[in-house]
């Protein structure tokens, strides 16, 4: 795996929506993501998830795709069923569920990224992302 060593000053700030419903993950993204300054908002499903991208516009939708009542999928065909469709979305898939990775990608997610994350590699893995590059972990 190569990693990017990008200058912190150079990365973008940004406002990252989290749908996760596991507490030590979500504690976990958002400690990382907040050293990088970024603005981390929290849903634990993926109830009110348009409302919450209409209000807070955010340049990057981190989806697990493994949630309670809608899954990763419904959600994003939901999003790119609607005004917002355009928002990047980057997929949260379980190590265990390889088969996720390749239908991620099918389904229309701009990337996926494999828990458990490699704590290291995270915060560029989502500059990247923010750039616009197709991140795959
Ligand atoms: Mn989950």
């Amino acid at each position: 795996m190569t990693h990017d060593h990008r200058p912190f000053d150079r990365s973008p700030v940004a406002t990252i929506l989290i749908v996760e419903d596991s507490p030590d993950n979500m504690k976990l993204f958002r400690t990382l993501l907040t050293l990088r300054k970024h603005e981390v908002i929290a849903l634990t499903s993926g109830e009110g998830l348009l409302q919450a991208v209409g209000q807070n516009r955010p340049a990057l939708v981190l989806m697990d795709i493994q949630l309670p009542g809608k899954d990763g999928y419904a959600l994003l065909k939901e999003l790119r069923q609607s005004e917002h469709k355009s928002v990047r979305v980057v997929a949260l898939t379980a190590h265990a569920m390889s088969g996720d990775r390749e239908k991620a990608i099918n389904a229309g997610f701009d990337g996926y990224i494999t828990k458990p994350i490699d704590i290291r590699a995270f915060p560029d893995q989502i500059s990247r992302a923010l750039d616009g590059e197709m991140v795959t972990t």
